[in-house]
């Protein structure tokens, strides 16, 4: 599943020591494996080599460019979210036409930049929005596709800030008017809307409501080519699940093995999303102890690094495995659990500098003796981990390191205090 492990208590990142990027790098510090991505990308492919499958990887997710370039040469497309995100695309050298973008908020900049780039398909969230592209499209003379997006009024079962395929939720339009917007603009010379978007929402751990969402969509398509408008392609989204805990998670096979039964034979093109399945385990965020200290009866590991280099904890209730990058043979861990317990450990909160009770990686933990400058690992970070960060408490963000096999290197420098006043010269 990734390609972080112990070899005699040491912690490699494919084959590099990764002591020695901290020593030469510093802490915190992002360490990605592209093995990993590699084999998540290519183990989706295969599980869906039965549909005629366009993979666009999320790059909200994790969205560095040396990690979109390789992407991109690997075959996979992306999901967008905004101007910037397709900028990224496009200075990685990724294909506009296997370019998907969503988003409820999408300004005139944005879409006619995206335009121009020559984009796959806009994901539309609203009939303002569609009408708008209409506009733009005119006078730009272009002739984009775009794909409806249906809110199927799933529930994905994950925390209520990653759900967004519910019908309080603000993305898509209503899979009853999704009919009628067909019948509106189905037939339109500008937009070619011919394509259905769904995204469930992010770290689902079922396949049920993809199950559930896609024979709602297909009961739309059906009606839709009986109304007489085509549907082209069909955009399942992202939110597959990612292993943050040891196996927790269904793997692309397991949703392949339900999803694709539905989409066979129904003459469409399939559109994946995929982001945290692919960069979540790809990556951990390195961090060293500053200081030890007890608070009646709590101990706390205080790091290097705080939430604003990684929010998920505080922010989702996220679990990251944390874990000495150096340990003695009886504490290797054998899976990434929270309930790992081994004898001669003791429980502790690693919690970062930062001036906010929020400021935590994880709450009792069961964790091996530590000492001052200690390096610890917080695993599964390489989703919505860099991507979220932030230079709060004017702290300067951390280095971005790809490790490939035996060699690493540094693909985004640690900002310096320069950078955090440059704009404002
Ligand atoms: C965020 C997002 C994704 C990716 O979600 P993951 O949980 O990272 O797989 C896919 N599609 C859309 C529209 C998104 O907003």
């Amino acid at each position: 599943m990734d390609y972080f492990n112990y070899k005699k208590g040491k912690l490699f990142a494919e084959s590099v020591d990764v002591e020695t990027i901290a020593a030469e790098v510093g802490t915190p510090v992002y360490i990605y494996s592209k093995a990993t991505f590699a084999e998540h990308l290519q183990k989706i492919k295969e599980a869906y080599r039965e549909l005629e499958t366009t993979i666009c990887y999320s790059v909200k997710a994790c969205g560095n460019i040396n990690i979109l370039k390789f992407m991109a040469e690997a075959g996979s497309g992306f999901d967008i979210v905004s101007g910037g995100e397709l900028y990224r695309v496009l200075q990685a050298g990724g294909e506009p036409s296997k370019t998907v973008y969503a988003g409820v908020g999408k300004t005139d900049t944005e879409i006619i930049e995206a335009l121009n780039a020559g984009i796959g398909y806009f994901n539309i969230e609203s009939e303002a929005e569609l009408q708008n592209l209409i506009l733009l499209a005119t006078k730009e003379n272009k002739q984009p596709k775009a794909a409806l997006r249906i809110n199927p009024d799933v529930d994905p079962k994950t925390h209520t800030y990653t759900t967004t395929g519910k019908k309080e939720t603000k993305f898509g339009v209503d899979i009853e008017r999704g009919r009628k917007v067909f019948a509106n603009y189905g037939k339109n010379e500008t937009v070619k809307l011919c394509a259905i978007h769904i995204h469930l929402g992010s770290a689902g751990r079922t396949v049920e409501p993809y199950v559930e969402a896609i024979e709602k969509i297909l009961v739309l398509i059906d009606q839709v080519r009986s109304d007489g408008f085509t549907i082209e392609a069909v955009n399942i989204g992202g939110g597959y699940g990612a292993d943050y805990i040891t196996s927790a998670a269904p793997v692309a096979a397991d949703y392949a093995a339900a999803i694709v039964p539905l989409l066979k034979d129904k003459n469409l093109k399939v559109i994946l999303e995929p982001g945290a399945s692919i960069a979540a385990n790809a990556a951990i965020l390195v961090t060293q102890v500053l200081y030890l200290k007890t608070s009646g009866e709590k101990k706390f590991a205080i790091v290097d690094a705080g939430m604003n280099d990684l929010i998920r904890p505080p922010l989702y209730d996220a679990f990251h495995f944390i874990w000495p990058v150096k340990v003695k043979k009886e504490f290797v861990p054998d899976r990434r659990d929270k309930d790992l317990q081994m004898r001669g450990g003791e429980v502790v909160d690693v919690v970062g500098p930062i001036c906010e009770s929020s400021d935590f990686f994880g709450k009792d933990r069961f964790l091996p003796p530590l000492k001052r400058r200690d390096l610890l690992s917080i695993f599964t970070a390489g989703a919505y981990g860099f991507s979220m960060s932030s230079n709060y408490n004017a702290r300067v963000r951390s280095a971005e390191v790809l490790v490939d096999g035996e060699n690493f290197q540094v693909i985004r420098k640690r900002e310096n205090y320069e950078d955090l006043v440059a704009l404002e010269r």
